[in-house]
């Protein structure tokens, strides 16, 4: 059995669902009766239908109220679903997506990252003939955007100087992620998450302010107060009996600051935390900005005992030359390629590929992104030896963790 901050598909979906708007666009008058019936005992009340493009866009563009959800085809005769997310991009109001199809996997995969990149926030793809099981995984999904765009909707045009006074006045937070070892289920430890705790508008995700730190000095301070944190919660966790290890995000743009290594090994023992619990992630896609500077930096951290790990494996252009170049201890597969891999073949290759690299390199292999019991079992097939995703447990504030990791580690004994 899982533990999970998900409290899945409850009463409270049940009265979200009942006001959801949702259109249903297929050229087939058959799939469009068969969704709308699934989509009625899934407790959807307001349905709409289209029967192509054009009256797709249409009723997108005048229904009053809005429409929330549209279950799209993609292949139609007239304007095809791609076409569709085209047009609906340049709309003011925009409805969440899901592509339904028949169509190979491929090609669904490519829609979604399409109309991702048009701006468009879709939730996955769904293939025909449509379960009642396949629209509730929607739906739940759905409640956790609506609730994630309650808290911090819509995106704020955020300076620079917010987020110094944001520094000044403490509101960063750090929330815990489980990382899991597949084949014991033991906790392997945990990633911390940057959390902005605004005054106005409530919890603000890393996605909307580490960009702007990155392309500001802030990121630096940022950084220290995030490792402050980290070693703080790890010192209070030593001190109750609970010995972990934590992860911590460190951008690439960091790797330029000669004297960190010595500044973090310094924060490190002033807390009493060996540099054996830190793992310290660092986003590929920058790491050889100043090649020398930067492996100086990374081989120092290295010997001073940190484990360093490679986060968002497979997104960035030279993944290959950094795992040659840099002493990583971990390799940590981007969850595109995680997320939904069980219904996926090309990521499922990727997965496997890139899990027999981390063996053959001997680092350990961790997977981020696992939300369905199906990935999580594909990747302990795969030989993955660490998982992380909402289907262990969802990111929780520190004062959580003892709680959740007792309940845990009762289940797996
Ligand atoms: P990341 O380091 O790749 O962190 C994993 C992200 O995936 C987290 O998003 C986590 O909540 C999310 N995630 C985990 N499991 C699942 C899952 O099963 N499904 C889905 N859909 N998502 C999952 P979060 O917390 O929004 O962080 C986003 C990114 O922001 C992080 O990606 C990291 O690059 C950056 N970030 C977070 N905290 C820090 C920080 O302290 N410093 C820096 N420099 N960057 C940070
Ligand atoms: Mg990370
Ligand atoms: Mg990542």
């Amino acid at each position: 059995m899982i533990i999970s901050n998900d409290s899945g598909f409850n009463a409270a979906h049940n009265e979200a669902t009942k006001h959801l708007r949702v259109l249903v666009v297929d050229d087939k008058a058959f799939v469009r009766t068969m969704t709308g019936r699934v989509l009625q005992s899934a407790g959807i009340e307001h349905i709409a239908y289209a029967s192509d493009g054009k009256e797709a866009i249409a009723h997108i563009r005048h229904a009053e109220p809005r429409v929330d959800l549209v279950l799209c085809d993609l292949m139609m005769p007239d304007m095809d679903g791609v076409e569709v997310v085209r047009h609906v991009a340049e709309l003011e109001h925009k409805p969440v997506f899901v592509f339904i199809s028949g169509a190979n996997v491929s090609l669904l995969g490519t829609a979604v990252d399409m109309a991702r990149a048009r701006g468009l926030h879709v939730l996955g793809a769904i293939e025909k003939p449509i379960s009642v099981d396949a629209i509730r995984g929607v739906l739940v999904k759905l409640n956790d955007v609506a609730s994630s765009t309650k808290i911090a909707a819509p995106q704020f045009a955020f300076t620079t100087q917010d987020l110094a006074e944001a520094l000044e006045k403490e509101q960063f937070i750090l929330h815990y992620q489980p990382k899991i070892r597949l084949r014991t289920r033991a906790i392997e430890g945990f990633e911390s998450l940057i959390r902005w705790i605004h005054p106005q508008h409530g919890l603000i995700p890393p996605g909307q302010f580490i960009s702007l730190a990155e392309e500001s000095d802030i990121i630096k301070p940022l950084t220290d107060r995030v490792l402050l944190l980290a070693l703080k919660q790890c010192a209070d966790w030593k001190r109750a009996g609970f010995f972990t290890k934590i992860s911590v995000n460190v951008s690439a743009h960091l790797l330029v600051d000669l004297s960190m290594p010595d500044r973090v090994l310094r924060e490190a023992i002033a807390h009493g935390v060996d540099p054996k619990q830190i793992v310290l992630e660092i986003t590929e896609t920058g790491v050889f900005r100043d090649a020398a500077d930067t492996l100086d930096i990374l081989a120092r951290l290295h010997m001073k005992g940190f484990s360093l790990s490679i986060d968002d494996f497979g997104t960035g252009y030279s993944s290959m030359e950094q795992l040659r170049r840099v002493p990583f201890a971990e390799l940590k597969i981007d969850r595109a390629f995680v997320n939904g891999a069980s219904q996926n073949m090309k990521s499922r290759a990727i997965l496997q590929s890139s899990a027999a690299l981390g063996k053959s390199l001997g680092i350990s292999v961790v997977a981020e992104g696992a939300e369905t019991v199906e990935d999580w079992d594909l990747l302990t097939e795969l030989g993955v030896d660490v998982g992380q995703g909402f289907y262990a447990a969802r990111p929780m504030p520190g004062e959580d963790v003892l709680t959740w990791s007792r309940k845990w580690q009762q289940q797996v004994s």
